[in-house]
């Protein structure tokens, strides 16, 4: 996968996929200093491409890091890789990190903050679960306080439980886990925000302890202008018995049915299939 023909956009210019490389001293490697951003590119146009320039930015800046290139400059970087690429319908990854240099230590003020855009081609995120409903586990570990680590940044270190979550999950023969917060209410998955449907209305945990995605926002905006009552709230694991549908959402994973959480079964009802088509026809329109 690194030894493969394409093209990288490294700190302002287009570089060679194989020679797309940092140094083993890397701050981030050592320390976590990375954000990231997931976007998916739909016939030539990334959807809420320049809202995600803007959270990547937002991202670094709640770990003391400026990003040396503006959101629009961002938003250049990312049409010259799919171009280079060739690439109309590509994910797309954005990642800023703090290099090496003369601070090898915790704090790292004098290293430079880097960024780099790659893009591949990335099919459902769920494979064959998409339309079946997806198997997920209960993971063990929780979405942190925000009060221990900046929880509205999509920043590589907040990633760690969710691999290992996910691979957890794997092992159990299930597509994802869903992960509890620290005080025990249902949060989201790994990678993804989580939806419930009761009697014709939604229920999704309110996003003050984990990544408030942007697709969950383009899905409640969606949902409300189909006359459909939307509920942010803290939900209790209790209630997971009651709930009739149950989706996932994130740029990756799109709108995904969810079949099972642990011992708990979901249909993929008209609501969820509703939803994932109408989300479908918005990305490519
Ligand atoms: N939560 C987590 C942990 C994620 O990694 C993602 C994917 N970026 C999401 C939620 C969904 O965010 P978005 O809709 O902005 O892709």
């Amino acid at each position: 996968y690194d030894d493969r023909d394409g093209k990288i956009w490294m700190d302002g210019k287009l570089v060679e996929w194989r020679d797309a490389k940092v140094h083993i001293l890397t701050h981030a490697l050592h320390y976590a200093s990375s954000v990231f951003e997931g976007e998916r590119c739909y016939n030539g146009k990334i959807f809420k491409g320049h809202e995600h320039s803007h959270r990547l930015r937002r991202s670094a800046e709640l770990l003391d890091m400026e990003i040396p290139y503006s959101a629009e400059e961002i938003d250049v970087a990312k049409d010259a890789v799919l171009k280079a690429n060739g690439w109309d319908n590509a994910y797309v990854r954005a990642i800023a990190w703090r290099g090496s240099g003369e601070d090898m230590g915790v704090a790292a003020k004098r290293n430079p903050v880097r960024l780099a855009v790659a893009a591949w081609e990335w099919g459902n995120y769920y494979g064959d679960a998409k339309m079946k409903g997806a198997k997920l586990d209960i993971a063990k570990w929780r979405r942190p306080d925000p009060a221990t680590i900046p929880s509205e940044a999509k920043a590589a270190g907040l990633y760690m439980i969710c691999t290992m979550s996910k691979h957890a999950a794997e092992a159990k023969g299930c597509s994802d886990a869903m992960m509890f917060d620290y005080r025990g209410y249902v949060a989201e998955a790994t990678g993804a925000n989580i939806f419930f449907v009761k009697d014709g209305e939604v229920h999704t945990p309110k996003p003050d302890c984990f990544l408030n995605g942007i697709t969950r926002q383009t899905v409640i905006q969606m949902l409300k202008d189909m006359q459909i009552k939307v509920h942010e709230r803290h939900i209790m694991p209790e209630e997971l018995e009651g709930f009739e549908q149950c989706w996932l959402t994130g740029t990756a994973a799109e709108v995904t049915p969810v079949g099972r959480i642990g011992t708990y079964n979901f249909e993929v009802g008209d609501l969820t299939k509703r939803v994932a088509l109408e989300y479908e026809k918005l990305v490519r329109s």
